[in-house]
């Protein structure tokens, strides 16, 4: 006999304001076409006064998850039933992930890179000096899962102290990493003894895509591996001076996609296609 025809499907999306620009929907909605489940992902735009009302529609509607983007990634903690401990060390989640009756939050920004790091890169962090350009959520996900994987020292560098001294004092006080402020008043000079340079400043996003952070390009050195946290495009200027000296590069593409690719996991419980994810997105933002 048939089976019955089963025309259900299973919700996740994002919430975010505004977020009908938020790009996440390709590559989820490839990564579930590639497996063919009848699962959905929607652009939800929501108010800030009105989260606590959404996730309460997420639990009346029996969604399997939902990524948070600005403004929500510290808002929704309060409204969970719990929340990773790397989630809660970084104070943000970006997705939140069903089990059973309970909502638990996640953050799999950090993650991401660091998959995408020893994926793409070839890199394992444990042992190495890393320093990073400044010190907004993206930094605060990335050095907390850099910290935890191990890196052993940990350079903030940042305009403004008020960001970078409470991140560095997270590390110090929660992780075996050693991590130290540099203030980024002058054009910056990389350490000789750096192993891994990562920009996670918005600098270079679009549409100001000729922009690049203020530092002495000669001072990046062959064996290094340069990374940057901007997607869209891929290819920064900051990435070009850096494969100029001879470094190895990663792009913010990567990030984005294995990001999306662990959510995809947390919520479905299959390993993402993460290659069907990537090409999607990468025709997505127009390039190969
Ligand atoms: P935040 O606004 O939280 O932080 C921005 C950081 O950039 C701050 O440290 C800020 O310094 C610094 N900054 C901005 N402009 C300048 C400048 N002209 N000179 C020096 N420093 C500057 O943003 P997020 O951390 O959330 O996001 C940063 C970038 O990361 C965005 O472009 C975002 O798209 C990208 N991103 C990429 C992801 C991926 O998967 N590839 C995931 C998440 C984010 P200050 O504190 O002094 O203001």
């Amino acid at each position: 006999m048939a089976d019955e025809p089963n025309y259900k499907s299973e919700l996740v999306g994002v919430f975010g304001h505004p977020v009908a620009e938020n790009p996440t929907i390709v590559m989820q909605e490839a990564g579930f076409a590639a497996l063919g489940l009848n699962w959905r992902y929607l652009n939800i735009e929501v108010l800030p006064e009105d989260l606590g009302a959404a996730v309460q529609g997420l639990r009346a509607m029996n969604f399997q998850g939902i990524n948070c983007t600005i403004p929500h990634k510290v808002a929704v903690l309060q409204y969970l039933d719990d929340v990773s401990t790397d989630a809660r060390l970084m104070g943000a989640v970006n997705t939140v992930r069903r089990d059973g009756k309970h909502l638990i939050g996640e953050n799999t920004d950090g993650k991401g890179f660091l998959r995408s790091l020893r994926e793409d890169a070839g890199v394992d962090p444990s042992g190495l000096r890393i320093v990073v350009l400044g010190a907004g959520g993206a930094a605060r996900a990335m050095t907390v899962e850099l910290a935890l994987a191990g890196a052993s020292h940990i350079s903030i560098v940042n305009r403004s102290a008020d960001r970078a001294r409470p991140l560095v004092a997270l590390l110090n006080d929660n992780t075996p990493t050693q991590a130290t402020y540099v203030p980024w008043d002058v054009i910056f000079a990389i350490p000789s003894d750096t192993h891994v340079l990562v920009n996670t400043t918005s600098i270079g996003l679009y549409p100001n895509v000729t922009d690049k952070p203020n530092i002495d390009y000669a001072t990046i050195k062959p064996g290094m591996v340069v990374c940057d946290v901007i997607p869209n495009p891929p290819q920064t200027p900051f990435l070009d001076e850096a494969a100029k000296r001879g470094a190895r590069t990663l792009d913010g593409l990567g990030m984005l996609v294995n990001q999306g690719a662990i959510a995809f996991k947390m919520w479905t419980g299959h390993d993402a296609p993460v290659e069907a994810m990537r090409t999607a997105l990468a025709a997505e933002f127009g390039v190969s």
